[in-house]
């Protein structure tokens, strides 16, 4: 069995499906990640199919170490999410092929269910509150929240009591028993997330989300030191060697690699390094639905999974399968589908009459001097 043939769709909202066909017609499905890098995303995945084509997809981690290490330009956001899509894509075809889940392969299930949570929005705290009591209608236990407007690197007290009160008022609305999350996102610098932490203690916070930019997260244990909050980040590192100074260091309490990034058995090799230090896994996934299928089959394995990023129920993802309830949230939680590969079923037709659709793009903010801002 040889690999002959990987495609890639971009298809709306802002999803890139990637298709790996083998010569004897077995085929899998994967998903990168595009935020306002849609092509080169799509390049390197035509970049790296040529690594691979006319090799057995069965052989896995000889394909990604080809793919990792065949050429002199090697890791960086867009190769990995390039590699991890089309990784995903082997293991559905490798499920497929046999007849079996992923998490089969991986040493079979230690759950029945990974609690999900889910993200809110809103720039008042009105807005918020209603979106964060429809989750908990809906059975979560878990919101995340991020930063509703940007920081700069010393702020009034007024802008940032503003941010403390609107914690302050959800968690008084949704009491002690729903976990929140506040996702600073790499907007706030360090005198202010500093300070920021340190108010937001009362509330109990499930985990303070990029409280730094991972380029400075080498500075959260100082920063943050004797401030009993806990902090997570990993969604923009891209494989255990990135992770490997979060946790050798003790940067974090909480590590969220992302399955379109890392890819799927990564994810799983680096939740095994956090067993190591009893740090807990949060795998992050704003993603389409190949990205957290491929995760769910992963956080099927892995005791040190205890909450799942869930935002499917905030876009429409039905069109592009032909099982979308295997997705689907269960008072809160979410089951591993437990069909052959990802255990989910692509409507290829749908995809393909999609692709090339309008994309959403990730919006530019500015601070009110003029300067660039992160989002
Ligand atoms: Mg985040």
């Amino acid at each position: 069995m040889k690999i002959a043939r990987v495609e890639s769709f971009l298809v709306p909202p802002r999803w890139c499906f990637v298709r790996v066909e083998s010569q004897d017609d077995w085929v899998g499905w994967g998903e990168a990640i595009i935020p306002k890098r849609a092509r080169a995303v799509t390049g390197a995945i035509a970049d790296l199919a040529e690594n691979i084509l006319g090799r057995d997809p069965d052989r896995i981690e000889d394909l990604v170490l080809r793919m990792r290490a065949g050429g002199f330009f090697r890791r960086g956001p867009v190769l990995a999410t390039a590699m991890a899509a089309i990784e995903q894509a082997l293991w559905d075809l490798k499920g497929h092929r046999y007849g079996l889940p992923v998490f089969q392969f991986l040493g079979g299930r230690v759950r029945d269910h990974v609690n999900a949570y889910s993200g809110i929005g809103g720039d008042d705290l009105k807005t918020m509150i209603a979106q964060a009591e429809s989750r908990v209608q809906q059975g979560f236990c878990g919101v995340k929240l991020g930063v509703p407007e940007s920081f700069h690197y010393l702020e009034v007290p007024e802008r940032t009591d503003r941010f403390i009160q609107l914690i302050a008022g959800l968690r008084q609305a949704l009491g002690p028993t729903i976990a929140i999350a506040v996702d600073f996102h790499g907007r706030v610098h360090r005198a202010v997330a500093r300070k920021l932490a340190h108010a937001l203690v009362p509330y109990d916070l499930l985990w303070i989300e990029e409280a730094l930019l991972p380029e400075h997260d080498d500075l959260q244990p100082s920063v943050f030191d004797g401030i009993p909050i806990n902090l997570a980040t990993g969604e923009r590192l891209v494989d255990r060697w990135a992770f490997k100074h979060v946790l050798e260091e003790r940067r974090v309490d909480i590590v969220q690699p992302d399955a379109s990034i890392t890819g799927l058995f990564e994810l799983e090799k680096i939740a095994r390094m956090a067993e190591a230090y009893d740090v807990t896994v949060a795998p992050h996934c704003p993603n389409g639905p190949l990205c957290l299928a491929a995760t769910l089959q992963v956080d099927a394995v892995l005791g040190n999974v205890v909450w799942q990023e869930y935002n499917l129920g905030i876009r429409d993802f039905s069109q592009y399968l032909e099982n979308p309830e295997a997705l689907l949230t269960d008072q809160g939680r979410l089951h591993t589908p437990t069909g052959p590969g990802l255990g989910i079923t692509i409507n290829e037709a749908a995809v393909r009459q999609a692709a090339n659709g309008p994309l959403v793009k990730d919006p530019d903010w500015q601070h009110g001097d003029g300067t660039y801002a992160e989002w």
